[in-house]
């Protein structure tokens, strides 16, 4: 049924079910619009959310479910009005494909915050059909939710900029935290805590990641650029660094202690979340009274910024240390990444292993 919808014949890998186990599926993509850009997908990277949403852990999912929203790919037809890409230019797209572009977040360029904001994939488009996601050989996007690609960045290497590189660059500037001498805490090192260190630094700030594993220290402070690595169970080491941070961007999404986090900052100092844990967190407020402090949230990034973030990380020589893998050892990846066990993101080399079946 779904691949009689639209007159342009697509091919990616879905869910069906709960199981969560991803297959080959023939669906269609609605014809080139005169605002839309088409194009071939190159890589796109596997993100945790891909992996809630595929299981129905959020319990929105309406399957069969394409996932993927970080996408790169080269154009292969824009629309009458596209004014800002041509043929051959290299693209991405993140989280969202549309929203109402008439409310007051979608004035300010934070579309991300738009109440109608348009998912990437699992939801209702303008013309009411499904959005599919990149794990899909072709994309059909508004002109305005793409954004181009350097050519001094590599693209496999740059589609996680699309949604970890932007979930954590958004915060690092809005709350402040992008500046000479500031002191960034960055808890987890994972898809989004490691490119987090890389902007941190490049934007001049010092920088701590904390994390509950020892062995990542070493990676942290050599490989990533980090000035400092503390072990979130070790009270001594915690005890050392109280109030010493002015904002810590927290990416863990499994359910874990506030108090310890709002210890480690400044008077002042800002508390912020991007991971989703499914349970609500408990929230000491003494603790934020005694230093006037900040717990806050953060969501992706609006398309202005999202480019701006592009292009900074072009300019900084920042990508994902990624593991590019077939599109067929998608099943195997998700397993691994439910174990954290992946350095940092793993990159589906679409255009090269997705094989159409016919
Ligand atoms: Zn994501
Ligand atoms: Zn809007």
């Amino acid at each position: 049924m779904s691949s009689a919808e639209h007159p342009r014949k697509a091919f990616g890998w879905a869910a069906r079910d709960a199981s969560g186990v991803l297959s080959p599926f023939n669906f269609s993509r609605r014809a080139t619009g005169e605002k839309d850009v088409a194009f071939k997908v190159l890589y796109c990277g596997i993100c945790h959310s891909d992996l809630h949403m595929v299981k129905n852990e959020w319990g929105h999912t309406v399957y069969p479910v394409v996932p993927g929203h970080e996408i790169v790919g080269e154009v292969t037809e824009v629309g009458s009005n596209v004014t800002k890409f041509k043929v051959g230019d290299r693209v991405g797209v993140g989280c969202m494909v549309g929203s109402c572009h008439s409310c007051d977040n979608c004035a300010n360029n934070v579309e991300n915050y738009c109440p109608k904001m348009i998912l990437t994939y699992g939801s209702k488009y303008h013309d009411g059909t499904m959005t599919y996601g990149g794990y899909s050989d072709t994309m059909v996007v508004e002109e305005h939710f793409i954004v181009r690609i350097p050519d001094n960045l590599p693209l496999d290497a740059a589609a996680p900029l699309l949604c970890a590189g932007i979930t954590v660059f958004s915060p690092l500037r809005y709350y402040g935290l992008d500046r000479p001498g500031a002191h960034v805490g960055v808890v987890g090192l994972g898809g989004l805590g490691h490119v987090a260190v890389k902007f941190a630094k490049a934007m001049g700030a010092k920088v701590t990641v904390i994390s509950t594993s020892p062995n990542k220290k070493n990676e942290a402070i050599e490989s990533l650029g980090a000035d400092a690595f503390l072990i979130s169970r070790n009270q001594d080491e915690l005890e050392g660094a109280m109030g010493t941070m002015d904002g810590i961007i927290d990416t863990v999404s499994a359910h874990h202690p506030l108090l310890p986090l709002i210890g480690l900052l400044k008077s002042h100092g800002k508390l912020v979340l991007v991971g989703a844990p499914e349970k609500p967190l408990e929230l000491p407020v003494f603790p934020l009274l005694l230093g006037r402090k900040l717990v806050g949230g953060s969501c992706i990034g609006g398309m202005k910024e999202t480019q701006e973030m592009v292009d900074f990380a072009a300019k900084h020589n920042i990508t994902a240390d990624i593991e590019v893998i077939p599109i067929d050892y998608v099943n195997t990846a998700m397993g691994r990444l439910l174990k954290a066990d992946v350095k940092y993101r793993f990159v589906i080399d679409i255009a090269n292993t997705m094989k159409a079946s016919s």
